[in-house]
């Protein structure tokens, strides 16, 4: 990153694409020989994929899913040539988009698979197909599970004409949870998944490519002996959750930076109030920053009046009052030389202290995915100095 790549921005989030190595390896070293598929979906949670892909691409990652039709037209014309699986329903009107930009589709449901397969025969072209099993999420995928083994639809599936059915996936809805009843329902969950590989091999199909596990399946559950793994988050480097136990110890590097500036300083005496509401009051003479960033740059109003900070010259400053649309204001009393134009880490590091993206999301009642993927279109993304 060069000093011009900043001059001139409000807010901006410095994304360190090249620590993207280190937490390939770091997850390698949990999944042994299960290959990864680079989840990129949602701009890669807005760190950016065709960033994010091109570096996975260069460490060996040679497969990547995506959540719509939308996300994989943008990667391959970024230049993608791996496969690209769409995770998600792409509107039957569409399948012409499949064809015409080489993409993998999930066939979320045995009559979505029907719909798949009618286009395929009526233009002689099979389409690339992932088959979803519900184990246990009831999100999509067709039922496999205790009370409704649907073996006839998967074998009717996997008949289909007009269809090149090269993998099969299921996904966990609580490999982050340690409690004795999660981790039997997952493991349940994989025995089921096993179970419908077996029955579609027993019929004679062959079912393609395996994965089932998503960040926490991988950091919980380690090598599946699967042919793919999925994470989405850890590649970025953090968890949805850091109160979260987890059954592993891996050494993550968070690749995302996100930086404001001050606009201007003032003197505050005891009796002011700052911002909307006039929630905060000042009770001391106080010096406050304005930041030039809000919730319309993906800072969650939720944050207000808590205790959020941000570091500035190195030390930490109290978000005081609402934070508004655009600007939100700190406590840079105990912080010499405050001024114009300095710059204020929101999400990151300064020497050896640090702000995670965490205390935000739990301040804001959500996880890390979520304040990650809301960061706004405002914000652009700057490629940092990898240290
Ligand atoms: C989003 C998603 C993932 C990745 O989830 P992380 O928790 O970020 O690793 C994996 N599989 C599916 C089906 C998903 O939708």
């Amino acid at each position: 990153m060069q000093d011009q790549d900043i001059q001139g921005l409000r807010t901006w989030a410095e994304v360190d694409y090249e620590a993207i190595r280190h937490n390939l390896k770091e997850i390698r070293k949990l999944v042994g020989d299960t290959k990864i598929m680079g989840i990129v979906k949602a701009d890669a949670y807005g760190h950016g994929a065709s960033e994010c892909a091109r570096v996975m691409e260069e460490e060996g990652v040679d497969y990547f899913a995506v959540a719509c039709l939308a996300e994989a037209i943008s990667l391959r014309q970024s230049g993608l040539k791996s496969p690209i699986l769409i995770l998600g329903w792409t509107d039957p009107a569409d399948f012409d988009q499949l064809v015409k930009y080489d993409l993998i589709q999930t066939a979320v449901s045995a009559a979505y698979a029907r719909e798949l397969s009618a286009y395929g025969q009526r233009y002689h072209s099979p389409m690339k197909v992932h088959v979803k099993v519900d184990t246990g999420m009831n999100r999509t995928g067709i039922l496999f599970q205790p009370e409704e083994k649907r073996s006839d639809e998967l074998l009717e599936v996997f008949g289909l004409p007009g269809l090149d059915i090269q993998g099969m996936f299921t996904h966990f809805p609580v490999s982050d949870d340690l409690q004795e009843e999660s981790m039997s329902f997952t493991r349940r969950q994989i025995g089921l998944f096993r179970e419908a590989v077996q029955v579609i091999k027993a019929a004679g199909f062959d079912p393609g490519l395996l994965h089932v596990q998503n960040s926490y399946g991988i950091l919980n559950y380690k090598d599946l002996g699967m042919n793919y793994c999925r994470p989405g988050l850890l590649y970025m480097g953090v968890t949805s959750d850091d109160a979260v136990e987890i059954l592993s110890n891996p050494d993550f590097i968070p690749i995302l930076t996100l930086k404001t500036r001050v606009s201007m300083v003032k003197d505050l005496k005891p009796g002011a109030t700052v911002s909307y509401g006039r929630h905060y009051k000042v009770s001391k003479p106080v010096k406050i920053a304005s930041l030039c960033i809000g919730y319309a740059d993906g800072l969650p109003r939720a944050c207000s009046n808590k205790e959020l900070e941000v570091l500035i010259h190195g030390k930490k400053a109290r978000v005081v009052g609402n934070i508004c649309m655009d600007q939100c204001m700190a406590d840079v009393t105990d912080i010499p030389d405050v001024k114009e134009g300095d710059v204020a880490i929101v999400i990151g590091r300064d020497g050896d202290q640090v702000l995670s993206v965490d205390a935000i999301s739990r301040m804001a009642g959500t996880i890390n995915n979520e304040t990650l993927t809301r960061l706004t279109a405002r914000v652009p993304r700057i490629q940092a100095e990898h240290k």
